[in-house]
């Protein structure tokens, strides 16, 4: 277990903030957590209200339309930041708008960042070729339907339940690199979670630790990021300070034990491993100083 307590948390949702039956959250628009998620949710707001971290980041792949259902149960003022489609995007609770990343990496001095948060819109020809070339390839080699989800930031596309998850995985990538230019091909990161498979552009969720960590003022040092899946690992690959819940992928726990005092495997599954985490944390500043 680390030793020092976080004072930001970032976040993932699926696998991670499920309750104890790993029930998924839903993938429609609109549609409210069930009650056991909603019970789960609710504990999670009470215990990272009670903690001493100030900020907790949800950094998901989902975009915001299947985020904001999950959100609403977490009322908590620590989450006033929320990052989308693996940290392409961010939106901002308070001013129920989303933020301009590249301006904010620039108004942070992450000129690195800036930069390639400005490459974000290259995905425009990634989708422009799924829909024109890509889907009716696959579609016809795997004789189902696979649209893409509504992103913005990233190309993502669900697993259908016949399907090997890597073996679609690599299909995709294979028929992306023979038909995609280099200079188009050469940012993007081909990645599967436990349901998608998402293609990003260059941008991925430990991007979003370090944009929010330098606008929040926090130190690298005093973040925590929680994971439990392969559309992961840049963070559990880059970041040392880490922790997954039981049950995460084997390569996600692997790393995590890498990590030394650092990483922490919950031997708590799913939102337990977060409250577990909380608790042990004991009441923030503000409460014992009441108590
Ligand atoms: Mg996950």
């Amino acid at each position: 277990m680390r030793r020092t307590k976080p004072r930001i948390i970032f976040q993932d949702i699926d696998g991670c903030l499920n309750p104890a039956d790993g029930e998924h959250f839903s993938v429609t628009p609109g549609e409210p957590p069930s009650p056991a998620q909603a019970e789960m949710l609710a504990e999670i707001n009470a215990a990272v209200d009670a903690s001493p971290v100030e900020h907790f980041i949800l950094n998901s792949g989902r975009p915001w339309n299947l985020v904001e259902e999950i959100a609403a149960h977490l009322p908590t003022r620590k989450a006033r930041y929320v990052l989308l489609e693996h940290a392409c995007v961010l939106f901002d609770r308070e001013s129920g708008d989303y933020v301009d990343c590249a301006e904010l990496a620039s108004r942070c001095d992450l000129d690195e960042l800036h930069a390639r948060y400005r490459q974000v819109e290259n995905i425009h020809r990634l989708f422009d070729w799924y829909r024109d070339q890509g889907q009716a390839r696959l579609e016809k080699r795997y004789q189902c339907p696979l649209p893409a989800l509504d992103k913005v930031g990233n190309l993502s596309i669900a697993v259908p339940d016949t399907l090997d998850g890597e073996e679609f995985l690599a299909a995709i990538e294979t028929l992306a690199r023979t038909q995609l230019e280099p200079r188009i091909l050469e940012p993007l990161q081909f990645l599967r979670s436990d349901r998608y498979i998402d293609i990003l552009p260059g941008i991925h969720k430990l991007d979003g630790i370090h944009l929010l960590s330098a606008h929040l003022k926090v130190e690298l040092d005093e973040a925590l990021a929680v994971g439990d899946f392969l559309n992961d690992l840049p963070i559990f690959e880059g970041f040392p300070h880490v922790m997954c819940p039981a049950n995460a992928h084997p390569r996600i726990q692997s790393l995590t034990r890498s990590k030394g005092g650092h990483g922490h495997v919950s031997d708590k599954a799913y939102g337990a491993s977060l409250l577990d985490l909380l608790r042990s944390m004991g009441p923030s500043p503000a409460a014992s100083s009441v108590a």
